[in-house]
């Protein structure tokens, strides 16, 4: 988490605060993450009340959108496990047949379906791995048989059902980027024109920052330093995910909290993967999905996905990306002061 921070401030470096430091900004923490909002300009004299609504709206989300806490996917959860169907929100349908849409244009690569995979692992506790050992084979291979993957359930209006007990729904690879659309429509509505969200380094943009586009630098997840910055046009939103922040070791092998639905393993081949994207929703989703894909897949996914600049690191720290990223990845200049 801390090192995510450094981004921003890196970035706000990079985009040369003196001159443009935004008029207001507040943090919070929610869903486990440090979350930033950022108003430039002079439209607002009173940043309060937007900083209040996006607070409040991003913490139901957490309530509703984590399948760990105690709101509405929870309910869904515990109504599928029990073979009951469901009557979802508007909001949680939505996001569910998006979810099965980005699942289904992934190859399954993106699945929220395997919730129960993730509890195995212990990734769904604040400090994943704290029991210190990862599950057996024999532990993965029974779940991979029984009920799991959104393939399992169906959406009908809003009503969702599964042909089985289960599985266990994890909204947590889209949750962020749902939450960062949901922040920038509140601001949008609230009249505010040039914002940025930052969700512990995914983040979106609306208009400037001042007389300059909102910049944002690019962690090196096996570095101190960013790889580069980029320039965000109005709307843009910029995800990463990373096997860097939520992670455990064991007898030297680094498990972090992106699963191969198609093994019930943590992915070990990639270090991280950054999206741009016109909305946080597919952004994430896509992040996420880049990450499983591996070495070979990564370029034609992306494809699939409708995602054209992506920058991914290998586990060993090489850097490659689309010729569209490399496009927009300016160097970061030396800071000399
Ligand atoms: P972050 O939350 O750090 O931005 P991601 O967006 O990649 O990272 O989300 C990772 C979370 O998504 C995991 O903690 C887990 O809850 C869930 N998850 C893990 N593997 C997958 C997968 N293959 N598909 C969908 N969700 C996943
Ligand atoms: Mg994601």
């Amino acid at each position: 988490m801390m090192a995510r921070w450094t981004v921003l401030l890196v970035a706000c470096v990079l985009a040369s605060c003196e001159a443009d430091r935004p008029a207001w900004q507040y943090g919070f923490s929610v869903m486990g993450t440090e979350v930033s909002v950022l108003i430039a300009g002079a439209e607002t004299r009173d940043p309060a009340p937007h900083f209040a609504a996006v607070e409040a709206r991003l913490e139901q989300i957490g309530r509703d959108f984590y399948a760990w806490a105690d709101g509405e996917l929870a309910d869904l959860n515990r109504a599928l496990a029990e073979g009951r169907s469901f009557q979802a929100s508007a909001d949680m349908a939505g996001l569910l047949a998006q979810a099965q849409n980005l699942s289904r244009l992934s190859g399954g690569a993106f699945d929220p379906g395997i919730g129960a995979l993730v509890e195995l692992w212990g990734f769904h506790q604040p400090r994943p791995g704290v029991a210190g050992t990862p599950p057996t084979d024999e532990q993965i291979a029974a779940l991979l048989e029984g009920c799991i993957g959104i393939v399992r359930i169906s959406l009908r209006s809003r009503q969702v059902a599964s042909d089985c007990r289960g599985p266990l729904i994890d909204l947590g690879g889209i949750a962020k980027g749902f939450a960062v659309d949901e922040a920038m429509s509140l601001l949008r509505a609230g009249g505010i024109a040039n914002a940025m969200i930052d969700a512990g380094g995914d983040l979106r943009a609306m208009g400037r920052n001042g007389r300059r586009a909102w910049r944002v630098g690019i962690q090196d997840p096996r570095g101190e330093g960013v790889l580069g910055s980029i320039a965000l046009a109005s709307g843009e939103a910029a995800f990463t995910s990373g096997d860097y922040a939520r992670y455990f070791t064991h007898e030297e092998v680094r498990y972090a909290h992106v699963i191969d639905p198609a093994t019930g393993y943590p992915v070990t081949h990639t270090a991280s993967v950054t999206v741009l994207g016109g909305r946080g929703i597919a952004a994430d989703a896509a992040s996420t999905a880049l990450m499983v894909a591996g070495p070979e897949q990564w370029r034609s996914m992306a494809e699939r996905l409708g995602t054209r600049a992506v920058l991914r690191v290998d586990a060993e720290g090489s850097v490659d990306m689309t010729r569209i990223f490399g496009g927009r990845l300016e160097a970061v200049p030396v800071v000399t002061d």
